[in-house]
Formats: C-alpha cells, sequence, structure tokens
C-alpha cells in the first residue's frame, strides 16, 4: 500500500465514532477502507477470540445465542479420579471427531500480515493451536495450547497426541467402541462407559498430567501477560478479531492500547464490551475470515 496516503486516511479515521458494517465485501467498503488504512501505522498488534476459529468448526461458547456453558472446574479435576476419568475419556472421543480441524483463511491471512510485516504477531485467547498451525511465528496464548499436557508436579510437557497414545495403550478398544458417542452441545462427549478407564499420569514422575490451559478461575501467567503487553506496547494500533472482550485479560490490553493513543479496529460479529469507546476507530459486525480475506485484498491492491 502507499505509506504516506494510508497514514493520512488513519488520523482523518482516528476521532470517528466507529459504525458498524455487515458486509465487509461489498455494502460497507467506506469500512473496510478505514479498517485497511490502520496498517498505514503498521505493525498492528491483534488479539483473537474464540470468533476466529467459528469458521474452523470450533464452537464460540460466548457468541450469541449458544448456551452457557459450564466450566471445566480444575480444582474438582485434581481432587476427583472419576473427573479426570470423565475428562480423558471425552478428549479421546473429541480428538476423534476434532481430527479434521484446520486453520481458515482468516488464521491463515494473519500469518501472512506477520510475514509481511503488516503485524508483530498474534495475541490469542483461543487454545486450539489454529494460529501456530497456520503458521504464525510470534503466538502469545494468553490462555495457554490445549494441544500441550503437562505434569502438576514437575512440568514435564508433552503433546495431546503423546498422552492420548497413552491413554490408548491403557484402554485398549476404548476409542473405537466411543468413536459414535454423541458430542454435547459444549463440545463435551457424552461417554457413558468411564468407571473402568484409565487415566494417564505423566511417564517421569507419576503426578497428574493436565492440559496447559487457563482454566475459569484461575490465572494468566505473568510472563504471557506480560508478553502480551509487549506486543501491544511496540504496535502502532490493536486490531481485535472475534472477541466481544467478555475475558479481563482482553479488557486490560485494550487499555494499554488506549494509554499509548493507538487506534482501536474491531472485527466481530455481535457487540463487543468496548463498542462505545472512541478509541474504537473502525468496527466491522462480520465474520473474521470473510473480513480478513476482503481486507488483504483490499491491502495487496492499494
Ligand atoms: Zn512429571
Amino acid at each position: 500500500m502507499n505509506d504516506h496516503s494510508a497514514r493520512h486516511r488513519s488520523t482523518e479515521a482516528r476521532p470517528r465514532r466507529a459504525a458498524a458494517a455487515s458486509d465487509p465485501s461489498g455494502s460497507h467498503p467506506a469500512e473496510l477502507e478505514r479498517l485497511a488504512a490502520l496498517f498505514g501505522a503498521a505493525p498492528l498488534a491483534v488479539l483473537t477470540g474464540a470468533g476466529i476459529s467459528t469458521d474452523s468448526g470450533i464452537p464460540d461458547y460466548r457468541g450469541a445465542g449458544t448456551p452457557p456453558r459450564t466450566p471445566m472446574s480444575i480444582a474438582q479435576f485434581m481432587e476427583d479420579p472419576a473427573y479426570r476419568r470423565r475428562f480423558w475419556a471425552g478428549a479421546r472421543v473429541g480428538a476423534l471427531r476434532a481430527a479434521g480441524v484446520a486453520p481458515n483463511s482468516g488464521h491463515l491471512a494473519l500469518a501472512r500480515f506477520e510475514a509481511a510485516g503488516l503485524t508483530n504477531g498474534v495475541i490469542t485467547q483461543n487454545v486450539d493451536n489454529l494460529h501456530r498451525r497456520a503458521g504464525s511465528r510470534s503466538v502469545v496464548e494468553l490462555h495457554g495450547n490445549g494441544n500441550v499436557i503437562r505434569c502438576t508436579e514437575h512440568d514435564h510437557r508433552f503433546t495431546r497426541d503423546q498422552v492420548l497414545g497413552w491413554f490408548d495403550d491403557l484402554n485398549p478398544g476404548f476409542a473405537a467402541r466411543n468413536a459414535g458417542a454423541e458430542i454435547a452441545p459444549d463440545g463435551d462427549a457424552l461417554v457413558s462407559e468411564t468407571a473402568a478407564v484409565e487415566a494417564p499420569s505423566c511417564p517421569e514422575c507419576g503426578s497428574i498430567l493436565r492440559p496447559d490451559v487457563v482454566y475459569f478461575g484461575e490465572l494468566v501467567p505473568r510472563p504471557v501477560f506480560e508478553a502480551a503487553e509487549a506486543l501491544v506496547a511496540s504496535a502502532g494500533g490493536l486490531l481485535l478479531i472475534g472477541t466481544s472482550l467478555a475475558v479481563n485479560t482482553g479488557i486490560r490490553l485494550v487499555h494499554r492500547a488506549q494509554l499509548r493513543g493507538i487506534p482501536i479496529g474491531v472485527i466481530n460479529r455481535g457487540p463487543t464490551a468496548i463498542d462505545a469507546r472512541e478509541s474504537v476507530t473502525v468496527r466491522i459486525d462480520a465474520g473474521a475470515a470473510e473480513t480478513l480475506a476482503a481486507l488483504e485484498h483490499l491491502l495487496g491492491s492499494s
């Protein structure tokens, strides 16, 4: 893009109140132009939420019209062997269903933006590993990575595939017998045969294994939040994608951006917690994948 004109448009767009656009590819080209203008201050920091992964078939529990989810209780997980058996049984069946999940065009576009220097990486609230799989290099996973399993005594780390392999060794035939198990609306497998299940434990020290995920009631590790802050601190703007900002950590990063006075853009289906703020200079009410594709096209053609 032409750097000079982009900066000019960015400055011009800054004081305006955000207005929602419903179709970035056609009926509201002005909104998309203003979104593209944010990149005049590149690199931007990017914060993504569940909305970017819905096009990969991963449900957004916080999106409009979805049932409230009972969050996994990590306290119960640690205390109750039966709870852990159900967890691993569900994880085993869920992995069979998730085999076809792949990064979508939105994840891929963000990886290309980073490679082109348009963004300085991606901060994500998702634990689905799809940004890394798409090729993003600078990834801050605020809530951890569900593909990483760690032991609770010594932080020995393994991949989910490794641990599920141990599950299969401990529970021969289980996966095949339960491959057709029903999946609940919240994504958990309804596996009835769990009383005899043996949960895998750490092969190094024997302690309980858990996903390296920040569960409800747990805190984002300080070094992780500091890495996210560093991306916002070195960015010329902040782009929020597929998040309603219901999570406190996301709001704190928005505050960092506001303190620096950098512009904020929002791509999200439905309302977000910061829609009324003056710092939100452009807001597009549409899907992440379609909007990022249109944005990439515009950035490439200007
Ligand atoms: Zn261990």
